[in-house]
């Protein structure tokens, strides 16, 4: 650049206004965090699609970690959920076991499982006590709606070019590295005979069981004795387990899960879901951002994934809030917000691939089962491990 070149404007100014596009947890969470940062809610734009949730995903259920049940807890009420109080790993068919205990890490609950419907009202409520406003997806944000009545798109001059866009429609797109596990997992909520043993208060067990075709995963749901399902196969098993009678269908999980919960028995028809685990090469441009799913993806295996994407919106939202009060432009908080994701997302994806991958490599079974018995008699080794799933890579 010569020396009396105009210097080059920046490319977002520090008063831009920010529209985040998506209309799941991790969009609504961090329009909430980005007021609670002092970004004024007129600033903001929450384009978002009309009608409730897709089906596969309003019915998913979600274990939140305790990390992210804490920074959600900031934004308002959170909808009814089950504590979880252990996390029992076993290897069917092989004596090795790891428990992790909220009791031994001097903790309330190790997480709380909701359901995605429910978690979405309970942030839509968080959305409209901080004034925020809605428009719709290809809307030029001159036209707002209340919450709940999303308005029209409107024609005429678009203020595109002062926006700072925050991606969090669940998509990565294609400029991703891809991991197919060649396995889907069937979801179902299933019915357990015995009643959780309330003799040390309200919190309830999960289980995670690495079968010999896939984990398999029994989350506790806040109604007595139901249990959220992930059961991971490869396609054709799972297509053809979600095509048995629910009597042989709750047969075949009896055998690969045990008796340990009692009878079990199917509350609702079961349906198949692909695993492919994506994730951005790129999170944050000059003016674009991508959080939450639409920046990764990952195997349900740990649950992790929108553990994950509220890190993502907290944090995004304190570096953009950061931005302000430093009179600062905001493609440095994107950069700043970049390196700040690095270590927490590329441990989590490891520690999520790794956990997929090896757990269903069939000849290391029996290491398999010695490595959880170690874990087990390691405490702080566990107490490590159990942080990391519920703070993060930090
Ligand atoms: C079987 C399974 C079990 C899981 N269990 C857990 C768990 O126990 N714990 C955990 O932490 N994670 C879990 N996850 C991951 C978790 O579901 C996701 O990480 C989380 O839903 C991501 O939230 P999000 O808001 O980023 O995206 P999404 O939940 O995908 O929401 C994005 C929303 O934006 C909408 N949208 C798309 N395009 C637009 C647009 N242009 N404008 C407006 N809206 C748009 C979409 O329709 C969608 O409703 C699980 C995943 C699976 C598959």
């Amino acid at each position: 650049m010569t020396e009396d070149a105009p210097s080059r404007p920046p490319a977002v100014s520090r008063r831009s206004r920010v529209r985040v596009v998506g209309s799941g947890p991790v969009s609504m969470a961090f329009a909430c965090f980005a007021c609670r940062q002092g970004i004024a809610p007129d600033r903001i734009l929450l384009d978002r699609a009309p009608g409730p949730p897709p089906p596969a995903l309003a019915g998913r259920a979600l274990a939140l970690s305790l990390g992210t049940w804490q920074l959600l807890a900031r934004i308002g009420r959170l909808p009814r959920a089950a504590p979880i109080g252990t996390v029992e790993v076993t290897v069917s068919g092989l004596p090795g076991r790891v428990r992790l205990t909220a009791s031994e890490l001097g903790v309330p609950a190790l997480g709380y499982v909701v359901r995605y419907a429910t978690l979405v009202e309970a942030l839509e409520r968080g959305v409209a006590a901080a004034g925020l406003m809605y428009t719709v997806p290809g809307g030029d944000g001159a036209n707002l709606g209340s919450p709940s009545t999303p308005s029209a798109p409107a024609s005429g001059s678009s203020t595109e070019g002062a926006m700072l866009v925050v991606h969090a429609e669940g998509d990565t797109g294609s400029d991703v590295s891809e991991l197919a596990f060649a396995q889907s997992a069937l979801l179902a909520e299933v019915e357990v005979e015995v009643e959780a043993d309330h003799a040390t208060g309200p919190l309830l067990p999960a289980h995670e069981r690495f079968t010999v075709a896939g984990p398999l995963a029994l989350l506790p749901l806040p109604e007595p004795r139901r249990y959220s399902l992930v059961w991971c196969a490869s396609p054709e098993e799972s297509q053809r387990r979600a095509s048995l009678a629910p009597e042989a269908l709750a047969a075949e999980l009896q055998s690969a899960f045990g008796w340990s919960l009692g009878r079990l028995s199917f509350w609702n028809t079961p349906i198949v879901a692909p695993m492919v685990r994506k994730a951005r090469r790129r999170i944050a441009g000059d003016r674009e951002v991508w959080i939450g799913n639409a920046a990764q993806a990952l195997h349900p295996v740990a649950g992790q994934g929108l553990n994950l994407g509220v890190r993502d919106a907290f944090l995004l939202a304190r570096c953009l809030g950061q931005a302000d009060a430093d009179h600062a432009d905001e493609t440095v908080a994107l950069a700043s917000y970049a390196r700040t994701r690095r270590l927490d997302r590329s441990g989590t994806i490891a520690l999520t691939d790794t956990l997929a991958r090896i757990f269903s490599i069939r000849p290391l079974r029996p290491l398999q089962s010695l490595t959880l018995t170690a874990l087990d008699l390691m405490p702080a080794a566990r107490a490590t491990l159990a942080r990391q799933f519920m703070f993060g890579f930090r």
